[in-house]
């Protein structure tokens, strides 16, 4: 089983001490439900594993942004990785501290950035030329300097999906190493704009540390450069990306063993190193229960057809995810190939496909792994409602989300 923190008694699945049957029969599908003691566990072998050196695990709010998670984190003393102003408001809503968010993202608004500078964050991580110059007029309106990064794009292959690889030359993502000495030299000669630190961020899921070493070393190179123009950065931010176990067979490293790589290839004690790691501490704490309402035979092909959709778990159609999905409660029947499918009227709405399941209509699926990149991506397609979310913490359920109703569906909307 590739959850941290899910285990079966008597043949039902439970997540820490709380059956999931009982969840779903109380809070209806489809509903996520989150491990607060996994997430825990998740954020602290990282932050445990840097030791002595200086350090920031900014978790990134983007993976699952439910204020419960963030509130779990904020008490631990996490930092933040944001990409909006909303993201920002959650966090502060969460009881997170400003002075530990970063913030990342190609196109952050006006306003945005206003926002960030008033409310006194850590970090802006800057991704263009136009962006830094943007910034440094709302510095000195506000007067108020801004503390920056440069994200550079350190062009190295992570091995990972075309659409979640961010560190190549051709993504929209950070600029080049000759670029940022361009803008740090600006930065540096500004009186609106402090240097802090530098960034970069190559990719998600990634599974092999070799691609993060190769980029936290040209990252130190580019620093000496900049030393030698006497511009000191004050710390590394390396982005977040380290994988999860989705199936048996991958072998993801462990949070400590990531740290540990990172802090030996920049070899710099004193140095203030930070990550932004969303997936690798929620990915595998979180699960989507959904119901089977009906089984259906075409041509000797086999399909569930459960009450959660793409809408409400878009991974396995935009990215051809493989997620495990595994029966709640386990039976001693015989299994099937199953294609599961949702409601949605569109061919691509599968949570998965040829999966072996012995299951009647009525019965509770659970796909796994879904903690990262599952509720914050859902959509009201088909006018479906999205589901409620629900964090356990040992023996008790909280629900942190309510199930939308059709009325918050329709609130901003008139008739002519
Ligand atoms: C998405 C993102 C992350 C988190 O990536 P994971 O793969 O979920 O760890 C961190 N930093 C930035 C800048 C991102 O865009």
């Amino acid at each position: 089983m590739t959850l941290d923190s899910i285990q079966r008694i008597n043949g039902t699945l439970h997540i820490e001490n709380c059956n999931l049957i009982q969840i779903a029969q109380q809070v209806d599908t489809p509903c996520y439900v989150y491990s607060r003691n996994g997430i825990r566990q998740r954020w602290q072998a990282f932050d445990a594993a840097f030791a002595q050196q200086p350090h920031l695990v900014c978790y990134a709010v983007k993976t699952n942004s439910n204020l419960a998670v963030l509130q779990t984190l904020a008490q631990l003393g996490a930092g933040f990785d944001i990409v909006s102003g909303g993201e920002l408001a959650r966090v502060l809503s969460a009881g997170g501290n400003a002075a530990n968010v970063v913030f990342s993202g190609v196109g952050k608004t006006t306003n945005e950035m206003r926002f960030a500078l008033q409310s006194g964050i850590k970090c802006f991580n800057i991704e263009s030329e136009a962006e830094l110059y943007r910034l440094e007029k709302i510095a000195a309106e506000e007067a108020t300097p801004a503390t920056i990064s440069i994200r550079v794009n350190p062009d190295v292959d992570p091995k990972t999906h075309a659409y979640i690889s961010t560190g190549l030359k051709e993504n929209k993502f950070g600029v080049s190493f000759d670029k940022a000495f361009e803008l740090y030299r600006y930065a540096a000669a500004s009186a609106h704009l402090v240097v802090h630190g530098i960034d970069c961020h190559i990719g998600s899921q990634l599974l092999d540390l070799s691609p993060i070493q190769e980029a936290a070393k040209r990252v130190v190179a580019f620093q000496q450069k900049l030393a030698a123009e006497g511009i000191y950065l004050q710390h590394i931010d390396m982005g977040g990306g380290l994988g999860i176990n989705y199936q048996d067979s991958d072998s993801a490293p462990s949070p400590a063993e990531y740290v540990t790589a990172i802090v030996q290839a920049i070899a710099q004690p004193d140095m203030e190193i930070l990550v932004e790691p969303g997936r690798a501490i929620v990915g595998n704490n979180g699960v989507l229960i959904t119901k089977v309402e009906y089984l259906k035979e075409n041509e000797g092909k086999h399909f569930a057809v459960v009450d959660a959709a793409m809408n409400d778990l878009i991974r396995p159609s935009l990215y051809g995810a493989w997620q495990n999905i595994c029966e709640v409660q386990e039976t001693d029947d015989e299994k099937q190939l199953f294609d599961i499918v949702g409601p949605v009227c569109e061919t691509g709405d599968f949570l998965g496909k040829q999966r072996l399941l012995a299951v009647q209509e009525g019965d509770y699926l659970a796909v796994l792994s879904a903690g990262a990149y599952g509720f914050v991506m859902s959509s009201n397609y088909n006018t479906r409602p999205r589901a409620a979310e629900v964090m356990v913490d040992d023996t008790t359920i909280h629900i942190v989300r309510q199930r939308e109703t059709l009325d918050d569906l329709m609130r901003a909307e008139q008739l002519i």
